[in-house]
């Protein structure tokens, strides 16, 4: 008996759903996703050309940098605009728009426009592809869930990769596009906030339209894919920052066996499809392995029995910060942060943390390093949970050895030897970040192999005490930089300037609360040694009281200067606003650009994975 032209259009149309379930999942994935990588890739691949030509010019005897700066002279003669730098003009222009400008997403959180547009354009790809071409050819089915019902169950699948890969330390987008971990981890949260609405959107849609048959609730198949909806609800519930911000270990935790376990229920929901999600545990695997294996390299040392675990010495600096050195036979990028798991002060194995280095692999006078072995320095705030344990430890036993076992190292820091002009500035521990970059830039200058000539150094300390953190190695710094370049360093101390200044302009970094300040183990003498150690320093270092006026000190280094500028700033959320601002105006705008003025590039760290 032959069909009649309804149910082969509906059989048509079941086929044509099919088709699409799995060309839209594809499209996605090379159209929208793989296409913005490679503009990324592009872009970065780009960026290491000029980099590599600018340095291929850099005059080898220093004294070549004067006699530039004499021919540039002409170039301080700014005034009319000049149709050749629009290309310039343009950068400056959309670096301002995506990069300097934020919007606010909480009560204390702001969000880079650039991640903004990333967002909403990925939302929107994988909104148009999952929701278009719906047109039935059984006009009755038109704009029938049924369409997108199962479409939207593909492409949440095979996002799942994507999303597990974007969390990583260790992952190719951030190998290819130079973009680093913890600032992809916006787009990996955006990305599975995602996934969970489209499997809704898919589990709604066949409660809505395939499911009369309550039956279907007793097959494995079923029940597998109900826990599996339910595990990534709960790792997206679980997952808001007011939970991570309490209990991070736990976030941490159960994020990774709710992810596994949605994963693994996906395997047997839909085996068929189990490659869209086995890929997942692969990446979440290769992430893990090379970071055990790093580990190991770095940590364990083999030849010696017994003494497995390297140690690490830690010491307390000034109230509420310690310091930890570790020997370990690595070399890092200044700037780079590795992750410390230290046993006894942690209360979980898994429990790791984020810090800079705030030293550099190799003498910052330009030598050669004495060994293969190089101090790992970290400055750490002791704040909450992990950092206040630490902080504990050491006031409580002092100097000493502890076991410290370092992951890393991680981050793809800016290379500073082609600017100009560099200028830091920090707010209390972000100068871990800052220390390194301004230590190796004097490094290459005096090896010829940068081409600045002007560095300005600019840190802002709650109290004259924090100076003890880095005064030494900032004092070896200003000691090794050469003569052609044009060093100023400027340290402020705030907390004298918030007795006295009303309205301040930003808020510091909360001063943690030393535990037992009054059980301190620091005896009155070595108190008597540290004040007059921090006297000196401050005295070397000028130290001043007051507060920067950031906007006021990037004018006059940015009015006056010849070639391209590199600000580099960390610290407190509200100093990188103020600089971001400073930097979105006329100071560092297109149209001064297009008038001569020198393009600014901006690289900020904020110590988190929300954007400042
Ligand atoms: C790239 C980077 C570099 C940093 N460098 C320094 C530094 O040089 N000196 C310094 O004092 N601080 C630094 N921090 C901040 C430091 O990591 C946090 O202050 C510390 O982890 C908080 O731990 P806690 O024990 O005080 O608080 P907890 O209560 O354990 O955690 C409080 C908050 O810290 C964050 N956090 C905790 N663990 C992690 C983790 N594994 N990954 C990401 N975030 C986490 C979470 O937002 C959490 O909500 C850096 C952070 C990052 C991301």
């Amino acid at each position: 008996m032959s069909s009649s032209p309804a149910a082969a259009a509906a059989a048509s149309d079941r086929l044509r759903r099919i088709y699409l379930n799995v060309e839209t999942t594809k499209e996605l994935w090379w159209a929208v996703v793989s296409c913005f990588i490679a503009v990324l890739a592009g872009v970065r691949l780009v960026e290491v050309f000029l980099n590599v030509s600018r340095k291929a010019q850099i005059p080898s005897d220093p004294s070549a940098l004067v006699e530039q700066e004499k021919h540039e002279e002409p170039a301080r003669r700014r005034g009319a605009i000049a149709l050749r730098r629009v290309p310039q003009a343009a950068v400056t222009a959309f670096r301002i728009a995506a990069f300097r400008w934020t919007v606010p997403i909480g009560p204390q959180a702001r969000m880079l426009m650039a991640d903004v547009w990333v967002i909403l354009g990925y939302m929107a790809g994988v909104l148009v592809w999952d929701l278009t071409r719906s047109t039935h050819l059984e006009p009755a089915h038109n704009l029938n869930t049924k369409f997108y019902e199962d479409r939207s169950a593909h492409i949440a699948s095979a996002q799942i990769s994507l999303v597990v890969a974007l969390a990583g330390k260790n992952n190719v987008i951030s190998f290819l596009t130079g973009i680093s971990h913890e600032k992809l981890n916006v787009v990996h949260r955006a990305g599975g906030r995602m996934i969970v609405l489209l499997l809704w959107i898919h589990a709604i849609g066949r409660l809505y339209t395939g499911i009369g048959n309550f039956d279907y609730f007793e097959t494995t198949w079923m029940k597998a894919g109900l826990v599996g909806v339910s595990a990534y609800t709960l790792v997206a519930l679980l997952s808001l920052r007011p939970i991570r911000t309490v209990a991070y270990e736990f976030f941490f935790i159960t994020h990774i066996a709710l992810t596994a376990l949605a994963i693994a229920c996906g395997i047997v929901h839909r085996p068929e499809c189990q490659h869209y999600f086995w890929p997942g545990f692969v990446v979440w695997a290769f992430d893990r392995t090379l970071r055990l294996l790093r580990l190991l390299t770095i940590n364990l040392r083999w030849w010696r029995r017994g003494d497995k675990l390297v140690k690490g010495h830690v010491e307390l600096i000034s109230p509420g910060t310690v310091r930890l050195t570790l020997r370990r036979p690595i070399a890092w990028t200044p700037g780079q942060h590795a992750y410390l798991i230290l046993p006894s002060v942690s209360t979980l194995p898994s429990e790791a943390h984020p810090f800079t280095i705030s030293s550099i692999p190799y003498p910052v006078d330009g030598s050669e390093a004495k060994s293969k072995e190089h101090d790992m320095v970290f400055i750490v705030r002791g704040m909450n949970g992990f950092t206040k344990r630490l902080h504990q430890h050491a006031d409580e036993k002092g100097s000493g050895s502890v076991t410290a076992i370092v992951d890393g190292c991680y981050g793809y820091p800016p290379d500073l030897a082609t600017y100009s002009t560099s200028v830091f500035i920090a707010g209390g521990s972000g100068v871990t970040y800052t220390l390194p970059l301004f230590m190796n830039l004097i490094r290459m200058a005096r090896l010829g192999k940068s081409s600045v000539r002007r560095i300005v150094f600019i840190w802002a300390i709650r109290d004259r005490d924090h100076v003890r953190w880095i005064g030494e190695s900032l004092l070896q710094a200003v000691d090794a930089a050469p003569a052609h370049v044009s060093l100023e360093v400027k340290v402020f101390v705030t907390r004298a300037a918030m007795e006295t200044v009303p309205g301040l302009e930003y808020a510091e970094e909360p001063s943690p609360t030393p535990p037992n300040a009054s059980n301190s183990s620091i005896s009155d003498k070595q108190a008597e040694k540290k004040l007059s150690d921090v006297e000196t320093l401050a005295t070397a270092l000028n130290v001043q009281v007051g507060r920067p006026d950031v906007a006021q000190l990037l004018r006059h280094e940015i009015e006056p200067a010849l070639g391209r500028i590199s600000v580099n700033v960390a610290g407190p959320a509200p100093l990188a606003r103020a600089v971001r601002e400073a930097l979105a105006s006329d100071i560092a705008g297109p149209v001064g650009v297009l008038k001569g003025a020198p393009t600014v590039n901006l690289h900020i760290e904020t110590f988190g994975v929300v954007g400042a």
